[in-house]
């Protein structure tokens, strides 16, 4: 049995750009260390950045007075301006890449383009993105409504920075039918892309793939679907010891791949428990063999 872990997993860049600050910033201050939304979207790492005092909460109006640090999705401009006036202290971890996309909007805003952004509307990344975007943004989630759009001069489009390449190109290709001068920003940033690419690759050379996150991690719901065009006999995991030894049974490649905020220990784990299934499952067949 061989397993073989995808190049490019372990937490992206800007998650932990993220952690990197949230600790730092745990160290030098004494009173309540908050950030707003789950900074990760891995429940043992926001347990242990629960023991050293960092919360999250959901909302700005549930702070005052504290510091609050800003996760690497960014937030809206009236989120800024909500904890000023709550007399919070700002530490603004949101990833520079998602900034940079963030000031993409507001140009394409003031200038007064229509934006559509692919992306998930509920994820939080999209929230910060239509408050920079002076009410002129419109997301789209999938190829099917940008075919119900009605024809324009003029649109610009971009994606949520962990969208599926091969869903953008789809909504590129039914929005250019449907706008005389489209302007297309691939906004997908490369640790997502990368990441993409080599988990695909990874699934046509397989017999079994592992998919490691968050259940409400988007980007690794898309690594998920991304395997499991090539590969049917995917499987998204939380955690190692969802991988049982029935499902490994006669596989004699196995793949892992992670999301952006799959810790390389949540990788570790998933191979280390495929070693011990098919330890298991070997034993069990020398046993069955021995009987027969
Ligand atoms: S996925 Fe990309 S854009 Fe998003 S936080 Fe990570 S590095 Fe930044």
């Amino acid at each position: 049995m061989e397993i073989i872990i995808a190049r490019n997993t372990g937490l992206c860049y800007g998650v932990k750009r993220a952690l990197q600050i949230a600790r730092s910033t745990r160290r030098r201050k004494t009173g309540r260390v908050l950030t707003l939304g789950e900074i990760i979207h891995n429940p043992k790492v926001i347990l242990d950045l629960q023991k050293i005092g960092i919360q999250a909460v959901e909302s700005a109006d549930a702070v005052a007075g504290e510091t609050v640090i800003i996760r690497s999705h960014g937030v809206a401009p009236e989120v800024y301006r909500a904890l000023k006036e709550r007399g919070v202290e700002i530490v603004d971890a949101t990833c520079p890449i998602v900034k940079e996309i963030q000031k993409l909007v507001a140009g394409l805003a003031k200038r007064g383009e229509e934006i559509i952004i692919v992306g998930h509307r509920e994820h939080p990344e999209i929230k910060g993105l239509i408050g920079c975007s002076r009410r002129r943004a419109q997301i789209i989630e999938n190829e099917d409504r940008a075919r119900r759009l009605p024809v324009r001069d003029k649109r610009a489009v971009l994606a949520q920075s962990t969208q599926d390449l091969n869903l953008f190109g789809r909504v590129v290709a039914a929005l250019l039918e449907k706008t005389k001068e489209l302007s297309v920003f691939n906004t997908i940033c490369r640790s997502t892309q990368t990441r993409q690419k080599a988990t695909s690759e990874l699934a046509s050379r397989v017999d079994i793939m592992f998919i490691v996150g968050g259940k409400n991690s988007s980007n690794t719901s898309r690594l998920f679907q991304a395997a499991k065009r090539v590969l049917a006999n995917t499987h998204f995991i939380e955690s190692a010891d969802q991988i049982k030894p029935r499902l490994l049974k006669g596989a004699k490649r196995i793949g892992i791949s992670g999301g952006a905020s799959t810790p390389a220990e949540s990788i570790e784990e998933a191979a280390a428990r495929i070693r011990a299934c098919g330890e298991d499952l070997s034993e069990r067949e020398n046993i069955n063999q021995w009987q027969s």
